[in-house]
């Protein structure tokens, strides 16, 4: 039965919780040809979104009681879910249970932690379930966003026509919007963007960072850099808004308004989660963790305040770098930040048995979100080479890192030398170092290990000591 022609006259889709991203995702999908029935629980949000629908409000059905909703959709039916992650969704889930039949299809699409998506799916729901990241925030979700589902194949099948009309387009032509996997695979996918998402965001800050303080530029200056890395090999969304940002002027002082924002970020969850899980899965993501590390940190203004007047403000204004190091450090950073990121992914899908696709997974992220960006492309074809391969291992991103990796020595030496935090840049350098070392410093972890207790320790020559000759077992 297709979607857009249900033979019944009633729609086949319904979408509940009419706020930033639902309101903008139901208008996309009446736009796109599918009539669609919408409830929201603050029943004037309902009216109020229908009365303003404009010409679309044609292929929209108000209604009052989510019985209203499943009762205005034609089976097997198939209803969003766009409420905020945790209870908002079981709530719903169990609302709708009774309401439901077994081929009726519910998508989870707001930022659910994959674990619960998991639960879900294992909990024996009374209808079908898929779990839906949707990246691009209100203006993505209107005309375009990037969608990564996960659940069982039929289920994304069935949704496809719907998911690939409304998603972003890549600039092939190719739908941003694709089955990431089983259960929580998409919402895992999610997360992962989303620490990416943090940790660009991040290193552009970082960027940013030293040409104020350390060069001494102003708002307008740094943001016609960003305009200028924005034509190059960074070409992207983050990079793009990041110029604009700074060229804004205060609507009240006149000044820069960048210069009269308040310096700290929060984090609603899913980064930490990117780097808990990380952990759990014991999967090298430092660019990340630097970046939600970085965005408490900035919560902390009072203390940081009390620890610039007990030592003295950072020295600026004559770092010993140029805009040219800051943009081939930007490069270098964002590389080794996605090659942990897919190989944080990879390992996910090893611990959980999903067969992810990885260069399917850059492809999906090449349009309509937010950490959208020229080199996704080539990510992708790199890891269509090779997905078992590090993305540093890559031909094409060595190249890239051989010609950018003295610009990031140079920002993060000359960061640390005068007292600028560059804490994701610098962790990304770290961890490509030890990368690229053969013979590293853990022999020396071993042996304290099997001093104070007796863990034995392998050999070079392949033998397993049982325990080194140590001064204090004499
Ligand atoms: P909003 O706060 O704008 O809207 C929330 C919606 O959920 C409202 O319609 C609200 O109804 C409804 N709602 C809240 N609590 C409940 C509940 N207990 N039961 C039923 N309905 C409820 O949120 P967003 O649209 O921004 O976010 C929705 C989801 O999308 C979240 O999971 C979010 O993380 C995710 N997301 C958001 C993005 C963004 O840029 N904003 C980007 C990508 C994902 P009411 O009008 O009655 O309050």
């Amino acid at each position: 039965m297709a979607m857009n022609d249900t033979g019944s006259g009633k729609p086949g889709i319904g979408l509940i919780g009419l706020g930033t991203m639902g309101g903008a995702l139901a208008l996309n999908i009446a736009e796109k040809g599918f009539p669609i029935a919408v409830w929201n629980r603050t029943a004037s949000v309902t009216t109020e979104f229908h009365a303003e629908a404009g010409p679309l409000a044609e292929r929209i059905v108000p209604t009052a009681t989510l019985a209203d909703l499943v009762a205005a959709i034609a089976p097997p039916r198939a209803i969003i879910l766009m409420v905020p992650a945790g209870p908002a969704v079981d709530d719903q889930l169990a609302a709708l249970s009774p309401l439901l039949g077994p081929d009726d299809l519910v998508i989870d699409a707001g930022n659910a932690n994959f674990h619960d998506t998991n639960r879900r799916q294992a909990a024996g729901l009374p209808f079908r379930f898929l779990g839906m990241g949707v990246s691009g925030g209100e203006e993505g979700a209107r005309h375009g966003p990037a969608i990564m589902a996960g659940g069982e194949a039929a289920d994304w099948a069935r949704m496809a026509p719907v998911l690939q009309a409304i998603a972003a387009k890549a600039e092939d032509g190719t739908p941003c919007a694709d089955h990431m996997g089983p259960a929580g695979a998409g919402h895992f996918v999610k997360a992962v963007h989303n620490g990416i998402e943090y940790a660009d965001m991040q290193m552009i800050a970082e960027t940013y960072g030293i040409m104020r303080d350390g060069l001494g530029m102003g708002a307008t200056g740094i943001g016609q850099c960003f305009a200028r890395w924005n034509e190059g090999v960074l070409r992207s969304y983050l990079v793009e808004i990041s110029a604009a940002v700074s060229l804004a002027r205060d609507p009240v002082g006149g000044g820069p308004l960048l210069d009269i924002i308040v310096d700290a970020a929060g984090q609603k969850g899913t980064g930490r989660w990117t780097a808990i899980e990380a952990q759990n899965l014991a999967a090298p993501i430092p660019v990340i963790e630097a970046a939600v590390m970085a965005r408490n940190v900035s919560a902390r203004r009072a203390e940081r305040a009390a620890g610039e007047a007990l030592y003295g403000r950072a020295a600026g204004k004559a770092v010993d770098v140029t805009p040219d190091d800051l943009e081939a450090a930007l490069i270098a950073g964002k590389i080794l930040c996605y090659a942990q990121g897919f190989a944080m992914i990879s390992a996910a899908g090893k611990e959980f048995s999903w067969a992810l696709d990885l260069p399917a997974i850059a492809r999906v992220w090449r349009a309509g979100c937010i950490i959208r960006s020229a080199m996704l492309n080539d990510m992708a074809g790199a890891l269509a080479e090779d997905p078992a391969r590090n993305l540093i291992l890559a031909p094409f991103f060595a190249d890239h890192l051989r010609r950018s990796l003295p610009g990031l020595r140079r920002v993060v030496s000359a960061g640390a030398l005068h007292g600028l935090a560059l804490p994701a840049l610098a962790a990304g350098l770290a961890w490509f170092d030890m990368m690229r070392t053969a013979r590293g410093t853990a022999n020396m972890i071993q042996a304290q290990r099997d001093f104070f207790g007796l863990h034995g320790f392998e050999r070079l020559d392949g033998v397993k000591a049982p325990h080194g000759p140590w001064a204090n077992d004499t």
